[in-house]
């Protein structure tokens, strides 16, 4: 195994192939991927405007836009013309937040030390598949709490701009996110060719959309500690959701004189998700987005623009269509959000207890049960692993993914019946994590084998145990 080193030599090309581990990202591109992959670069930025737009102009019906244009009763452009463009105002707020969220992640961290039980400071990251194992400086909880303690002072104190600022330029905002989105696929993409961090961990599959698209450089970095992937995947995106479900809440109270008990529960629901990454953003180095995705647009746009935009979707309908839930449907949501939250954490908690303490623990009582497996790194070091098949790891493959599910259908159901838009959240979380899991189920039994076969045999179901 090897510590991470900053080099400077070009990435290797698929002519290379043989020397590498093959347990990464597909090194060739079937139809059925790229077809994947020009759909969503065409469409994805095109599905977020329309979403946005929708719930500007039409008061988030997504059916009514589409009827207009096919009746002929508007035109395109007469959405576009009534649509908020780029301002000075949303470029400047939207540099600052940026600005300060890079500020923030490069300060050292201290709730570690103020909160013993909180693992962050430097961390280790996982083995790539060149044998590198990078050092992260874990500061998302510190970053998230300086952020939110200053926007409430802000807000109950200073009143430097109001609380509903997010809201008022959530359209010129959009752009902004864009930009930057583009921008740092773009950056990375030329990196990745002329001046990669770790030319070993880079991959090209020689198509240069998929290549694009999925990234290149598994762990671009700038510097010892600028890391685009810890960065993009938590500080602007992640830390901006609670930030933007409060303006939201804010807006409601500004249009409505109160907040809707739906609202609360959207802010409560989520924040305890965002809080919980935060303060799992040690466990978060040992999961697929930073294990085995390579950064890319997928990755570099998503966080900027899908993520924001699109995961905070329950709270922007409530701005409009601000329901307020009876009290038994309220406790039944909430009930539902903890359970599914409850089984989200539990079942990452105990495969990174598991891994941490390589089985010496406690799953649910007992000495855990698990299968030895071993797999190759790309520079031949022949590395041994176990996956766990006690407690909810014994239930189906990937029922952390059904606890997020279930947290998610939550999310949605604060928003009551009236329209499909607040369900979006739920329908591409499921496509996501289906999709997830068959990838990474792809990538696990190339990366274990025939182990991985029996880990399946003792293990047959992915998400729902006798279904799926
Ligand atoms: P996991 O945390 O489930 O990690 C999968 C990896 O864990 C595998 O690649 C394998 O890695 C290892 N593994 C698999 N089975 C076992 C086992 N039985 N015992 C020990 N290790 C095992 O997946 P993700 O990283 O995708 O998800 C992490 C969390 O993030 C999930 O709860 C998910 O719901 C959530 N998530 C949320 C998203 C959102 O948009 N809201 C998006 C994506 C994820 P190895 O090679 O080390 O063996």
């Amino acid at each position: 195994m090897k510590s991470s080193e900053g080099g400077r030599s070009k990435c290797v090309t698929n002519g290379t192939e043989t020397s590498q581990a093959l347990w990464g990202r597909a090194w060739k591109v079937d139809w059925f991927s790229l077809a994947c992959v020009i759909f969503l670069l065409l469409f994805a930025p095109l599905i977020v405007y329309y979403f946005i737009m929708a719930c500007d102009q039409y008061s988030c019906s997504l059916t009514m836009p589409a009827v207009e244009l096919f009746t002929g009763k508007v035109h395109l452009s007469d959405i576009w013309n009534k649509t908020p463009p780029l301002t000075w105002k949303a470029a400047a707020l939207y540099t600052s937040w940026i600005t300060f969220q890079v500020v923030l992640n490069m300060l050292p961290d201290f709730c570690h030390k103020l909160i013993p039980v909180f693992r962050g400071g430097v961390q280790e990251g996982a083995v790539t598949p060149a044998g590198i194992v990078l050092k992260y400086e874990i500061n998302g909880l510190q970053a998230w709490l300086i952020t939110h303690a200053l926007w409430l002072a802000n807000a109950y104190y200073f009143h430097w701009f109001s609380p509903t600022i997010i809201f008022d330029n959530w359209i010129p905002l959009l752009w902004c996110a864009n930009i930057l989105g583009y921008l740092v696929s773009i950056f990375v993409r030329i990196k990745a060719s002329y001046f990669p961090s770790n030319a070993n961990d880079c991959k090209f599959t020689g198509n240069f959309f998929y290549d694009f698209m999925m990234g290149v450089e598994f762990n671009p970095r700038i510097g010892k500690w600028f890391d685009f992937k810890l960065f993009f995947n938590g500080r602007p995106g992640i830390v901006a959701w609670t930030l933007i479900n409060l303006s939201y809440a804010a807006k409601q109270q500004e249009l409505y004189g109160q907040v809707t008990n739906s609202m609360i529960l959207v802010n409560i629901l989520q924040a305890l998700y965002v809080v919980d990454f935060f303060w799992n953003e040690t466990w978060y180095l040992k999961t697929i987005d930073i294990c085995h995705d390579h950064f890319g647009w997928y990755l570099g746009w998503g966080d900027c623009v899908w993520l924001p935009y699109l995961y905070t979707l329950q709270g922007l309908y409530l701005v409009y269509h601000p329901v307020q839930l009876t009290t038994g449907s309220a406790v039944g949501i909430l009930l539902l959000g903890l359970v599914g939250y409850y089984i989200f954490r539990v079942t990452n908690h105990q495969k990174d207890l598991f891994r941490r303490t390589n089985g010496n623990c406690k799953i649910w009582g007992k000495k855990p049960k698990y299968i030895e497996c071993s797999y190759v790194s790309a520079d031949g070091t022949k590395h041994y692993s176990k996956l766990l098949t006690s407690g909810f790891w014994g239930v189906a493959r990937h029922f952390n993914y059904t606890g997020d599910l279930m947290g998610s259908l939550a999310y949605c159901l604060t928003c009551g019946f009236e329209h499909i838009l607040p369900y979006f959240y739920i329908i591409q979380l499921t496509i996501l994590l289906v999709h997830r899991c068959i990838r990474d189920e792809h990538r696990c039994s190339s990366k274990y084998g025939k182990d991985w076969k029996r880990y399946t045999n003792e293990v047959p179901y992915r998400l729902f145990p006798g279904f799926f």
